[in-house]
């Protein structure tokens, strides 16, 4: 036994001692909702998921509910013992996985998994910025020296101004932070997901561990799936030696700090596309923009619940995701809002195509922040490409961008991006635009 299946032995069994089979997870469980396994008979689905603990060949509808999970931890928040139940239903799963497929066949499709996902990452970085800033932020964890680590995870690569919109507002609050990230410096969660444990453990482990080897004192994670996963796997494997938060918690608690460096801007209403799930994301995010000289923050009910995120684990339930997001734009646009705000990367891509379908702009959060401290202003590529306008510009700079990086990219990498970047969930203008103006990219 690995001292990670320890540990997750010693978790489940503690969530088990623990519950009282009220069944209020189950209840509270919108996937299991969705998969219509808990109507009828939320304790009996609880009392599987015991058994499937138990003997991870277990039959019943456990295996669908663990299997079906997008991991929004309702469940967790429903749970009058203040069990994390949504790390139980991970460990379950993960043993049920390890039960029934194959060692080798769980490391290839985690090998198959994060290779596309590293492909990806790499040539969108690639088209998005210079060689020195792609650089700074790939090289290795070992030898950072600041007191602050900026981690970004993979896949925000892919919407880049993100990630200098959070280095300009440090940069602004006289933050100094080391900025790190890439496939190199993965979370794990692509190893974790497929079952391949001692895969995850040389990724995500190790890359946990090289936050403490820094010498930082803070780490803040820009990734809601690197938040949970590190806060679930590695948090509670062994103590870290520094501080782990999203990097919007660590914000909101500069707001003071921020409020005499905003500059002046024009009035504003914007409605804030909601996720609950990742700690206190939502009300560090609504705090900072309720800070926000000028900017009316329009309340707007929405599923906020369904997921953690856009995109991921959610991504299986296309039609819930679809009417989540036609609801936040419908409902943006009877508002009279001019903006859309997302919290995290997934979300942005998701709803940045929606510009070139409804009168609002879509922008992150950081765009806002770093706009009214009077910095950011970098430019939104993945937008340009998703709302298919005029791409002269982008693909200019994208063709300069890949000499400096010295990516060659194929009309086959090009025709790959676009399937990866139309088919997932969310709003999109003319997806032959992005793929005829960056095939003149290919060699
Ligand atoms: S994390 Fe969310 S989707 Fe997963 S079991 Fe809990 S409530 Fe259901
Ligand atoms: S809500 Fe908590 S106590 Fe109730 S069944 Fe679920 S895990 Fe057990």
């Amino acid at each position: 036994m690995t001292d990670l299946a320890a540990t997750f032995d010693a978790l489940a069994q503690d969530a088990m001692a623990r519950c009282t089979s009220c069944g209020k997870c189950a209840e509270a469980c919108p996937t299991a909702r969705e998969q219509g396994l808990s109507q009828d008979d939320p304790r009996g689905l609880v009392a599987n998921l015991i058994a499937l603990t138990r003997d991870p060949e277990a039959a019943g509808p456990a295996n669908d509910w663990v299997t079906g999970c997008d991991a929004s931890g309702q469940c967790s928040a429903a749970c009058p013992e203040g069990i994390n139940v949504r790390q139980w239903v991970s460990i379950a799963r993960l043993n049920a996985q390890q039960a029934r497929v194959d060692p080798a066949a769980r490391k290839e499709e985690a090998a198959r998994r994060f290779r596309a996902m590293s492909h990806a990452v790499r040539v969108l970085a690639a088209m998005q910025m210079p060689s020195a800033e792609l650089a700074r932020i790939l090289a290795p964890i070992k030898g950072r020296k600041a007191d602050v680590l900026f981690y970004t995870g993979c896949n925000v690569l892919k919407t880049a101004h993100i990630v200098f919109n959070v280095m300009d507002i440090l940069d602004t609050l006289g933050i100094e932070a080391d900025v790190v990230g890439g496939p190199s410096n993965c979370c794990g969660v692509y190893q974790f997901n497929a079952g391949d444990t001692a895969g995850y453990d040389k990724m995500g482990g190790r890359t946990f561990r090289n936050f403490g080897e820094s010498g930082a004192s803070r780490v803040l994670t820009w990734c809601p799936t690197c938040t949970k996963n590190f806060g679930e796997i590695e948090v509670d494997r062994a103590p870290p030696s520094f501080d782990l938060n999203h990097v919007s918690e660590f914000l909101a608690e500069q707001i003071e700090a921020m409020k005499p460096r905003f500059v002046d801007l024009p009035p504003r209403r914007a409605v804030l596309h909601e996720h609950q799930g990742i700690g206190h994301t939502l009300p560090a995010i609504r705090a900072m923009l309720a800070a926000v000289p000028n900017l009316t923050l329009v309340d707007l009910p929405q599923d906020s619940g369904f997921s953690y995120t856009c995109g991921g684990q959610a991504a299986r339930y296309a039609e819930r995701e679809r009417a989540i997001h036609d609801a936040v734009a419908g409902g943006a646009v009877a508002a009279g809002a001019d903006m859309v705000v997302t919290m995290y990367h997934s979300c942005h891509r998701a709803l940045a195509g929606a510009e070139a379908l409804y009168p609002f702009r879509v922008m992150n959060f950081t765009d806002v922040i770093a706009e009214a401290l009077g910095r950011g202003g970098r430019t939104d590529y993945y937008k340009l490409y998703k709302t298919g306008g005029d791409m002269a510009q982008a693909v200019a700079d994208a063709r300069d961008y890949l000499e400096s990086n010295g990516v060659k990219v194929s009309r086959e990498t090009i025709d790959a991006l676009t399937a990866e970047m139309f088919n997932e969930a969310g709003f999109a203008g003319d997806r032959e635009v992005f793929r005829s103006a960056l095939a003149g990219v290919a060699q």
